[in-house]
């Protein structure tokens, strides 16, 4: 079944935040150190999910990235993803996580049935991870990265959110250490969600610019052709070499976006940038069969018109999505509630 909204777009990929807490404070995400936190009464248990996957799938749905806050952080989450692993449905099941628990949990990931890890890497120097996350927890990421590979991942992402002056300087590095995983790197431009309240246009380093200092580098970078809903654009240096690039900032992809996101507390979104989303805890806890759920979810994407990377980029004048009070008095606006 293919469930599709007013631009054609299917219901395809569901980013599920398995908790809303992280162990890191970056500056482009979550920038206080304290936070209005989800009741933890309210956080789906994980056969709830399971259940909620399942009429995702019925409905189209065959990818799934569980995401945070910090995923690793949920207790027991080989559990979950030995639910979902199990679903033949899904052809696509990955985490994005900052690495720092990896280390121990790579293995029981892999075990239950994970098949891609992708891990933000925005740094690779400590002092400089240090300033940017206020955590000094950079060793254990690089141990995490390393742990990916030992326990037998393939096509392991590396991302990495670039800001002028702050690691734009590290382009070419990264490519140079992602080999040595082996990864993939991705290049994301810094986008004015909620939670990047510190955001401003001239700290965006756009796609076009990250291209030309590349290529001063490396010499000729040509695109690599492919038809993909995914928000990454790819390209191939001589040696062979293959990076993406997410312009979300500077080129959205909002046409082909096929992405919805669920919270930890079971709100569905359409958008990262949505104002509201649809409550699914509420009506699961009250004992909605499947085709109930399924009739508040369908109807819901079917009457999607969201492209709020588009709509912000046509903006004149353009600032941080909430500001911080208003992020206090509904935490559902935050990118690390959203899933990033
Ligand atoms: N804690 C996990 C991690 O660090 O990967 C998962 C959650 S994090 C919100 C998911 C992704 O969102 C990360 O790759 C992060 O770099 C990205 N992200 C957060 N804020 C961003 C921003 N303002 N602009 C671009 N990407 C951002």
């Amino acid at each position: 079944m293919v469930v599709r909204d007013l631009y054609g777009r299917a219901l395809r990929n569901l980013r599920i935040s398995v908790t809303d807490r992280c162990n890191l404070r970056c500056a482009y995400c979550m920038p206080e150190e304290e936070y209005v936190w989800l009741p933890r009464e309210e956080l789906l248990h994980f056969e709830e999910i399971g259940r909620l996957v399942d009429v995702f799938v019925a409905l189209g749905v065959d990818k799934v990235r569980l995401t945070g806050g910090e995923p690793l952080l949920r207790r027991d989450l080989p559990r979950l993803i030995r639910i979902l692993a199990a679903k033949p449905g899904l052809r696509d099941l990955a985490i994005t996580t900052n690495g720092v628990l990896l280390a121990d949990q790579a293995v029981a990931l892999r075990g239950a049935g994970l098949h891609r890890v992708t891990v933000s890497l925005d740094t690779l120097r400590p002092a400089r991870f240090t300033a940017l996350t206020r955590r000094d927890t950079h060793a254990q990421v690089l141990e995490g990265i390393a742990a990916v590979t030992r326990a037998g991942f393939t096509s392991t992402k590396l991302d990495m959110v670039v800001m002028r002056g702050v690691n734009d300087d590290e382009l070419a590095d990264l490519i140079e250490f992602a080999r040595t995983v082996p990864a993939e790197v991705r290049f994301i431009e810094y986008m004015d969600v909620g939670g990047a309240t510190r955001w401003s246009m001239d700290k965006v380093v756009g796609r076009a610019e990250m291209l030309e200092r590349l290529e001063r580098h490396y010499g000729t970078i040509t695109p690599v052709a492919e038809e993909s809903t995914a928000p990454a654009d790819r390209y191939r240096l001589a040696d062979g070499t293959v990076f993406g690039i997410i312009a979300s900032t500077t080129a959205p992809f909002c046409s082909d976006c096929d992405r919805s996101r669920l919270t930890a507390d079971g709100m569905w979104y359409l958008c990262l940038y949505a104002q509201q989303g649809t409550d699914l805890r509420g009506p699961l806890r009250a004992g909605a069969d499947d085709e109930a759920l399924a009739s508040l979810i369908r109807p819901g994407w079917q009457e999607r018109r969201d492209r709020g990377a588009e709509a912000r980029l046509a903006l004149r004048d353009r600032s941080p999505l909430v500001e911080v009070a208003r992020l206090k008095q509904d935490p559902h606006l935050e990118m690390h509630t959203r899933g990033g």
